[in-house]
C-alpha cells in the first residue's frame, strides 16, 4: 500500500484513540443503502435452493441478458450476452485479473496519471512498463493523445482510461472518444475504459459509453459496477462488456481462479439493472445536492472549487507551497476532516486533494465549520496561496 495511505490510517486510528470526531471524507465507499427492491429480490433469490450451488463460470444467462438489455436501452448498443459480456466480483477484480490475462514482462501500458489505482496497481503486478499519461487542468484532465510519443504508442499493449474519472471528476465530450479509438485502432492497443459513474450524473449531463462509437468493440472492453450507482459496494458486482476476444482472455484466466458471484446476488443484480430511473435519480440527487452545499461553503471561505458534472468527487487545489500530503493531514490534525493526498492516484495528482461526497450535508455543514475555524482557506488576492493564521 502506498505510504500515504498507511500514514493516513495510523493518523486516523490515533485520532479516533483520543476520541476525536472524524468526518470521513476519504474513500469512495457511498455511505446509502442498496435499492429495497434489491433488498428484496436477494432475500426471495436466497429461499431458493437452487441458487445455494457454484454458480456457471460465465456468470447466470439471465443475468447477462440483463446486463445486454441494459446497454440496449441505455446506449442502443447490441451485445451478444453469451460472448460480450461477463459478470466480475465487482470491476476492481476484472480491471486487475484483465491485466494478469494480457501482459507479459516488459510490456509497455498507457495509464492516465491521477487514475484510479487498480489501473496502474494490475499492469504493475503483471510486470507491465507503465507509461503514466500526465493530465493536466489547463486540458481539462483529458488525456492529451498528441503527446504520446510515437515509439511509445507503437509499443504500447493496453490504454486503460475513465471517464467521468475518478478522482479528477473530469468528463470527456464524445469528439474525445472517437479520437480515442481511432487512435487504438492506428496503433493497435487495446482500449480498457472504467465506465464506474456512467449513473453519477448532474445537470442533464450523460456520459458517454465507448461501445457507443463505431468500431469501438474491435479494440476495446467496458468495465462497468453496481457500487456506486445502486450503493451496493459490499455486494461485489460488476462486469466488462465489449470484445469477444479479451472477454474470452478474462473469463479462461478466471475459471482458474473463482467460481463467480453467488447465484442469488445475480438475481438481485438483475433487478438493480431494470429499477426504474427514478431509483437513480434519488441517488444523482443526494451527491448533486451535497456537491453544490459544500462548494458553495468553500467559496464562502473563499475557496474556489470546479463544479463537476459526474462522479461522487470534489478534486480541490490544495495550497501551493504544500504537498497533497502534507495539506491531507494537516487538515486531518486541524479539523479531523479526512480527504484522500491527490499523489495517491498518481504523480499527476500532486497538488490537489480529493473529497468524497459520502456525508450527509449537516456533516459537511460541519467540516466547513471546522475549517474555516482552523482558518483553512485561501486568499482571494493571491490565488492558490494559503492562509492560515494563530
Ligand atoms: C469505485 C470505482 C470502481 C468500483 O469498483 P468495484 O470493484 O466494482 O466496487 C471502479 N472504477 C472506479 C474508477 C471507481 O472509482
Amino acid at each position: 500500500p502506498p505510504y500515504v495511505f498507511a500514514r493516513l490510517d495510523e493518523l486516523k486510528a490515533r485520532a479516533r484513540e483520543q476520541g476525536l470526531d472524524l468526518i470521513d471524507l476519504g474513500m469512495g465507499n457511498p455511505d446509502g443503502p442498496a435499492p429495497q427492491p434489491v433488498i428484496d429480490a436477494a432475500i426471495a433469490a436466497l429461499q431458493n435452493p437452487t441458487n445455494h450451488g457454484y454458480p456457471p463460470f460465465e456468470g447466470t444467462l439471465s443475468f447477462r441478458r440483463a446486463i445486454t438489455n441494459w446497454y440496449g436501452r441505455r446506449y442502443n448498443v447490441d451485445l451478444d450476452p453469451d460472448s460480450e459480456a461477463l459478470p466480475l466480483l465487482g470491476s476492481k477484480e476484472g480491471l486487475t485479473h484483465l491485466a494478469f490475462a494480457y501482459i507479459n514482462p516488459g510490456d509497455v501500458i498507457l495509464v492516465p496519471s491521477p487514475s484510479y489505482p487498480p489501473h496502474f496497481r494490475g499492469p504493475a503486478i503483471a510486470g507491465g512498463k507503465i507509461h503514466p499519461l500526465i493530465l493536466k487542468p489547463e486540458n481539462d484532465w483529458l488525456i492529451d493523445l498528441g503527446d504520446i510519443p510515437d515509439d511509445v504508442a507503437q509499443q504500447a499493449k493496453i490504454l486503460y482510461f475513465n471517464y467521468p474519472s475518478n478522482p479528477t471528476g473530469a468528463t470527456a465530450p464524445r469528439e474525445f472518444f472517437k479520437d480515442i479509438v481511432a487512435f487504438a485502432k492506428k496503433h493497435e492497443i487495446l482500449l480498457v475504459h472504467d465506465l464506474c459513474y456512467a449513473e453519477l450524473a448532474f445537470d442533464g449531463y450523460q456520459p458517454t459509453s465507448l461501445l457507443e462509437i463505431p468500431g469501438a468493440k474491435e479494440i476495446g472492453v467496458e468495465f462497468h459496477t453496481l457500487s456506486k450507482t445502486y450503493n451496493m459496494a459490499g455486494w461485489r458486482v460488476g462486469f466488462v462488456v465489449g470484445n469477444q476476444h479479451i472477454i474470452q482472455g478474462l473469463r479462461t484466466l478466471k475459471t482458474n481462479l473463482d467460481y463467480g458471484i453467488f447465484a442469488a446476488l445475480q438475481s438481485a443484480a438483475e433487478t438493480a439493472l431494470q429499477l426504474p430511473d427514478v431509483y437513480v435519480n434519488q441517488v444523482c440527487d443526494r451527491y448533486r445536492r451535497r456537491r453544490d452545499f459544500l462548494i458553495e461553503g468553500f467559496a464562502e471561505l473563499g475557496w474556489t472549487v470546479p463544479k463537476p458534472k459526474a462522479t461522487m468527487y470534489l478534486w480541490v487545489p490544495c495550497p501551493v507551497e504544500m504537498t497533497s500530503t502534507d495539506f491531507a493531514l494537516s487538515v486531518l490534525q486541524q479539523t479531523g476532516v479526512v480527504v484522500t493526498p491527490g499523489n495517491a492516484f498518481g504523480a499527476g495528482g500532486e497538488g490537489y486533494v480529493r473529497v468524497s461526497l459520502i456525508a450527509e450535508c449537516d456533516r459537511l455543514a460541519e467540516a466547513l465549520r471546522r475549517f474555516k475555524e482552523a482558518n483553512i482557506r485561501y486568499s482571494s488576492e493571491n490565488e492558490g496561496a494559503f492562509i492560515k493564521q494563530g
